[in-house]
């Protein structure tokens, strides 16, 4: 039986060996206050653009919408495929700067590839690395659950685009949104789900939604404790980080990530 002396101890240990083998070389400040309230950490590094590494309380290493070796934000010292061993790649929609580098990942790491069944299936993976699923379906990754919901975007040819809700130990769950615009049953989705951290498209341009409406969006449907922007600054057609910044100003829940930045909520 698990004491919570023992789980307090086991915490303390999991962050010790994170200082000392460089996990937290970014630490917030924010971060250390939400790990130090209790529940285990649950460890996000942005690497540019709609990728995130995401390392669960229980240690399942996750990668989304990777496109990692020539995107124009993330730097070169992160553009080797090969220091990437992900258990799970998941995948929102068929569009290159969501997809490029998900085959090679998963065929060097033996990550096996989450997305919609069309997607997944179309490419050309062997059977033991494809979790294909569709809207409304759920998915054990791990130590964690992985919801597929709706999005509003294009995914063409292969399948729909999609946004995710991570369920994590502790009771919390992180929302994915993928490139979508807003749209009323994101009300179902923070009804459903109740994300804590939302990793929210704020794009702009001529593909997806701007900052301002990425804003309405959290304020109409969700209470999330943190809000992570991303799909900005990687061309000058999409939103600056100032631009960010101002539509969500006065809105201490906004963490802005530094590509390569870790932090731990
Ligand atoms: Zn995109």
């Amino acid at each position: 039986m698990t004491t919570r002396w023992s789980r307090d101890r086991a915490r303390t240990t999991v962050w010790l060996l994170a200082a000392l083998c460089g996990f937290g070389g970014r630490l917030s400040a924010q971060g250390a206050a939400t790990a130090a309230r209790g529940a285990p950490p649950i460890e996000i590094t942005w690497l540019g653009h709609a990728t995130f590494w995401i390392v669960s309380p229980g240690g399942t290493r996750l990668l989304l919408d990777p496109w990692i070796k020539g995107n124009p934000s993330t730097p070169d010292s992160l553009q080797d495929l090969g220091r990437y061993r992900p258990n799970f790649i998941l995948v929102t929609h068929s569009h290159l700067d969501h997809t490029a580098d998900a085959k090679a990942i998963a065929l060097a790491s033996g990550a096996k590839v989450i997305g919609t069944y069309d997607w997944v299936s179309a490419q050309g993976l062997p059977d033991s690395l494809q979790l294909g699923g569709n809207v409304g379906g759920t998915i054990k990754a791990g130590d964690v659950t992985v919801h597929i919901v709706p999005a509003m975007h294009g995914s063409s040819p292969d399948g729909r685009p999609v946004g995710f809700v991570l369920d994590f130990a502790g009771g919390r769950s992180l929302y994915d949104t993928g490139d979508t615009w807003i749209f009323g049953d994101m009300a179902l989705i923070n009804e459903l789900y109740h994300p804590s951290i939302v990793l929210l498209n704020v794009g702009r341009g001529p593909y997806t939604e701007d900052p301002p409406t990425a804003a309405l969006a959290i304020k109409k449907y969700f209470q999330p404790d943190v809000i992570i922007p991303m799909h900005f600054g990687t061309f000058p057609a999409l939103a600056t980080e100032a631009e960010v910044r101002a539509a969500f100003a006065g809105d201490r829940r906004l963490r802005v990530l530094k590509v390569g930045q870790r932090t731990t909520l």
